[in-house]
């Protein structure tokens, strides 16, 4: 087990099977190796830096019914909202204030939103802070639509795949969606030019092993700027109520395996990671991530967008609490970057091209 992990710190990559006895056999001696050398990895590239990511969860309606998500169309008890152009640009007026300079649009897919609507809204932020990222993580569009928004000022999208498995796809979502599309967006988002972001839920219903490793070896392959996993958590609403939550520990390999196959890739410790355990996002952060994403949402509709139950939105997780996860970071010896932190800055810095 050491020599496989000193080898993937060294090499970037192993072998699927040895990926598969790394990911069965880690015990807590290992997770904790493997941990400190992705925690080493990322220091090294980004310091004892965390980026701050404002995330605007711009609308819970959903024409999807995916079997694990709350916002799902089947679930018929939520409240659901919208924000307009209006709310969304004072959502981003508020961060900006409080420094942050990339804001998250993310949201169900609505069709409601149409390309003019989200253009539009693009458009505006792009003019109002001009010196912001726009990330969009509205799920899967035409490719001439993911062109229009590119063109109006975003340039960074987050699109997780779920599972490469397809099997396993299909026992997480309903036949009306298809992972051949989504791998569709994915290689699509890419070829515009938008720092592109993917990843998993650790834990999903009926995950193993196998599929893990098929997950890591797409990512190795697809190569993404950004690579978001978290745990799989119920929702009460949804057909996979009963299933049980993904682990820390799981988790937390998953974080570090990914911070040593892909040193520079921006990985978030997520609001799901923070979730399921008190000091998640602080042990997300010893296991490589180098990345939060505190809710900039207007406070009344954050419960509304709950992908799971017991989403944490408050305190460090929230926007207004940027002093608290300060804190939180300063106990573990880190900081707050308010610097865009784009890849390619970041990548082009630590190799020195000018
Ligand atoms: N509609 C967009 C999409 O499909 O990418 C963005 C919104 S979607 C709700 C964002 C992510 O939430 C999904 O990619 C999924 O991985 C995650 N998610 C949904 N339900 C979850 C759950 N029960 N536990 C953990 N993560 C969940």
């Amino acid at each position: 087990m050491k020599s496989l992990i000193e080898r993937l710190y060294k090499k970037q990559t192993l072998s699927s099977e040895e990926l598969h006895v790394l990911l069965e056999n880690c015990d807590d001696y290992h997770l904790n190796l493997i941990n400190k050398l992705a925690q080493t990895v990322a220091q090294t590239h980004f310091g004892k830096k965390i980026f701050v990511r404002g995330l605007i969860e711009i609308g819970n309606c959903c024409h999807n019914n995916c079997y694990y998500c709350g916002i799902r169309s089947g679930n018929k008890t939520l409240e659901r909202y919208r924000l307009s152009e209006e709310d969304i640009l004072d959502c981003c007026y508020n961060g900006y204030q409080s420094g942050f300079r990339t804001f998250v649009l993310q949201s169900g897919e609505d069709p409601f939103m149409t390309d003019e609507k989200i253009t539009a809204i693009v458009s505006a932020i792009r003019r109002n802070f001009p010196d912001v990222a726009i990330t969009l993580s509205l799920g899967e569009k035409e490719a001439g639509s993911y062109k229009k928004f590119y063109e109006a000022g975003a340039t960074r999208y987050l699109l997780r795949h779920e599972t490469y498995n397809q099997a396993h796809y299909n026992m997480l979502h309903p036949c009306s969606m298809s992972l051949k599309k989504r791998l569709e967006c994915l290689y699509e988002l890419k070829e515009i030019g938008y720092q592109t972001g993917t990843g998993i839920m650790v834990g999903s219903p009926f995950q193993t092993i196998t599929h893990l490793v098929e997950d890591i070896l797409f990512i190795k392959e697809f190569c993404p700027e950004m690579i978001g996993i978290g745990p799989f958590l119920p929702h009460h609403q949804t057909p996979f109520a009963d299933k049980p939550s993904g682990t820390l520990k799981q988790t937390l390999l998953l974080l570090s395996v990914f911070r040593l196959m892909h040193p520079y890739a921006l990985i978030p410790a997520t609001t799901a990671l923070a979730t399921l355990a008190a000091d998640g996002r602080k042990k997300g952060i010893l296991a490589g991530a180098n990345v939060v994403m505190p809710n900039l949402s207007p406070p009344v509709q954050r419960k509304k967008y709950e992908l799971y139950d017991h989403k944490a939105c408050t305190g460090a997780e929230a926007a207004e609490g940027l002093s608290l996860l300060e804190k939180e970071l300063q106990q573990i010896g880190y900081t707050i970057s308010k610097d865009r932190g784009d890849y390619n800055d970041l990548t082009r810095k630590q190799k020195n091209v000018s």
